[in-house]
């Protein structure tokens, strides 16, 4: 919907200037603003029949909330050289290796922390750490997916991992499975959780208790990993994100 540059504007809002988008949506009903962590701006979603300088002015009279929430927001994670990041839930500090061969590798660190280790030059690390990760997550998913679709006697069609905003996974009418690659930065349990939640929507279509206790069934701690996805699953998204 949004991302194709055309029908926005780009302007600031407050007296620090933050960066604030105005979106035209033809859908939209109303304004809609929300502050965006991920590129540090405002972005300003607005009908057809109202101006950007309408839009503008609804956003600046909301200039001190958007601050509050771009300041408040979790810190970015930006994929370079020394940077701490989870993966699959523990600490790890990216190394760039920009003279070693072989692609990117999890290392043991000094002092207990692991790495991982990105070869190649430093203008691609972000690229190839990312790459490396969706292969991760598809390596990690795929054989759970089998695992937990034999358990419940349950055909999965095809399963794609990709960069999704607000679902975590889902699962199509004709068995396809869809999957957060972030969900390779969580913790395994809670990667676990996702999987079988989504297995269990092959048997079960909807969230009625007899869908939870299909759930309940495949893994032992799911109101735990729900609470984590809550609490902690929003800070993914603003790991690996460039802040331009
Ligand atoms: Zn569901």
């Amino acid at each position: 919907m949004d991302g194709d540059g055309r029908g926005t504007t780009l302007t600031t809002l407050g007296p620090d200037s933050i960066p604030l988008r105005i979106r035209r949506n033809r859908r939209a009903k109303r304004l809609i603003l929300r502050a965006d962590p991920a590129t540090g701006e405002a972005v300003v979603t607005r009908p057809t029949w109202v101006s950007d300088a309408e839009a503008a002015a609804f956003a600046e009279k909301q200039a001190a909330w958007v601050r509050a929430r771009l300041a408040s927001a979790p810190p970015l994670v930006v994929f370079a050289d020394g940077v701490e990041m989870p993966f699959l839930g523990q600490p790890h500090v990216i190394r760039h290796r920009p003279d070693a061969r072989g692609g990117v590798w999890i290392a043991q660190g000094e002092g207990g922390i692991a790495e991982i280790h990105v070869t190649g030059r430093a203008e691609h690390l972000p690229r190839r750490l990312g790459d490396w990760l969706r292969r991760e997550a598809r390596r990690r998913i795929q054989p759970r997916v089998e695992a937990a679709a034999a358990a419940l006697n349950a055909k999965p069609g095809r399963i794609t991992v990709r960069d999704t905003k607000s679902r975590w996974g889902s699962c199509a009418a004709n068995g396809n499975l869809s999957f957060s690659w972030r969900l390779v930065l969580a913790p395994e349990r809670v990667l676990d959780y996702v999987v079988a939640h989504e297995v269990a929507h092959l048997r079960e279509h909807n969230h009625g208790p007899r869908f939870w206790a299909l759930v309940q069934g495949l893994i032992a701690d799911m109101d735990d990993c729900r609470k984590w996805l809550r609490d902690e699953g929003g800070a993914l998204h603003l790991i690996g994100a460039d802040g331009a």
